[in-house]
């Protein structure tokens, strides 16, 4: 990879901020677009902006074949048996929703659903919510000493009767432990249970398959990926998307709108009510084709060394405490600086240019199996380099430094 042509095309990183060169190390909450992603929607703007799927104009038909391509990339992206297992949504977070309440009929009082305790809130509350409308019972997987979920518990509450529903993430966005998908589906269906997969977090460690994972449903953002913020994709495997009915109505769902009763569209159209974010999921597309050229594997490659020179660097400072320790890490690592706030140390670190995140990371049950409030959160892409991952090293030292003096 040459990484100063990557940078090249992301502006937002040559920055300055306080005085000091830009670092972000913030990529799991939200990453940088590059050049081809925002041309690609700029021209969309500048040349084809129109409504899609109910023109006959010129305008709106390119649109919609733009929209339609853009499905078949993902499709394609995800490694999808057939494009209309492609449902276009705002993100990660709509995207669980929708199934959750589309699936509703199909739940019953007493059926069981499985979530884990290493869920964003995203992967977790739609599923609390559901078990309180339908009243289904809820069970929380726990995670072993070093982070990763424990298997044998998952084990045990598969054998409970009417399992109907486990849903886990790819990759923890606070841990960065990385769920073998493939195995856990075999045990999920196993259960007669559909697995349903936050892949949030999931995207940029190697190329995906969808066929191989055997996921029921996986669900993302294109911001986690190079893409615009606002734009999702929902992947629903066809035996389960035939069963789902629509949850939102109104236009572009509809097959036959009667006073009384109407009938709706198949999915994917009939799931996909209103206005489409067109010029975000024409990003979105460029955003799965920039990473494509760019090799997923190479990306996997590149995030993984620079993740761990992160941790290896931590581990090696007295008075930094890091979570979890598990086999297979990747994406993003969590730390606290003994007798420091995370907000305060996320502040000064900002103070010296260095982005990171820091708090419960919209994932509560998890730091309270932690027993921590919160966390600070690093995060690299493959866009940052080694030097920026030393100067940050550099700059907790710092952080560690100051806080003794005025701890004194
Ligand atoms: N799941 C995980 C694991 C995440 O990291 C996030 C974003 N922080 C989400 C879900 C929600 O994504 P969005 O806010 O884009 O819907």
């Amino acid at each position: 990879m040459d990484i100063n042509a990557i940078r090249s095309e992301y502006p937002i990183l040559s920055q300055e901020v306080y005085g000091r060169p830009l670092i972000y190390l913030d990529n799991a909450a939200t990453t940088q677009l590059p050049l081809p992603v925002w041309r690609a929607m700029e021209r969309y703007y500048t040349q084809t902006h129109s409504n899609v799927h109910r023109g006959a104009h010129l305008l709106s038909e390119t649109a919609t074949a733009q929209l339609e391509e853009a499905r078949q990339t993902a499709a394609c992206f995800l490694g999808a048996e057939d494009s209309r297992e492609i449902l276009f949504t705002s993100g990660a977070t709509e995207g669980l929703n929708l199934l959750a309440r589309s699936l509703e009929h199909l739940i019953l009082p007493g059926d069981h659903i499985l979530v884990t305790v290493l869920e964003h809130h995203s992967n977790f509350l739609p599923w609390q919510e559901l078990c309180a409308r339908t009243g289904a019972q809820l069970h929380i997987v726990p995670i072993t000493g070093s982070g990763e979920l424990d298997r044998e518990q998952l084990r045990r509450l598969l054998t409970l009767p009417q399992v109907r529903l486990a849903a886990v993430t790819a990759v923890s966005n606070v841990l960065g432990v990385c769920n073998p998908i493939r195995e856990i589906a075999g045990e999920v269906h196993g259960a007669g249970a559909w697995l349903v997969v936050d892949g949030a977090q999931g995207l940029r460690h190697g190329r995906l398959d969808m066929i191989t994972l055997d996921c029921d449903a996986f669900a993302f953002s294109a911001h986690k990926m190079m893409g615009p913020t606002g734009t999702g994709v929902l992947y629903v495997k066809a035996s389960l998307l035939d069963q789902l009915r629509p949850c939102v109505f109104g236009g572009g769902m509809v097959d036959q709108a009667e006073e009384l009763r109407s009938a709706y569209a198949p999915p994917p159209a009939g799931l996909e009510a209103g206005t489409p974010n067109i010029a975000g999921i024409i990003g979105l597309r460029a955003a799965m084709d920039y990473l494509t050229r760019l090799g997923l594997e190479e990306i996997a490659r590149r995030e993984a060394a620079l993740l761990s020179r992160a941790e290896a660097g931590l581990r090696a400072m007295p008075g930094i405490q890091v979570y979890g320790a598990p086999s297979h890490r990747a994406g993003a690592l969590s730390f606290n600086l003994t007798g420091v706030h995370p907000f305060d140390a996320a502040a000064l670190l900002d103070r010296l240019g260095i982005a990171l995140r820091s708090g419960h990371h919209c994932a509560q049950p998890l730091m309270r199996r932690l027993g921590v409030t919160g966390t600070l959160r690093v995060s690299p892409a493959f866009y940052n380099t080694e030097d920026e991952v030393d100067a940050f090293l550099a700059g907790v030292q710092k952080v560690l430094d100051v806080t003794e003096v005025y701890h004194g």
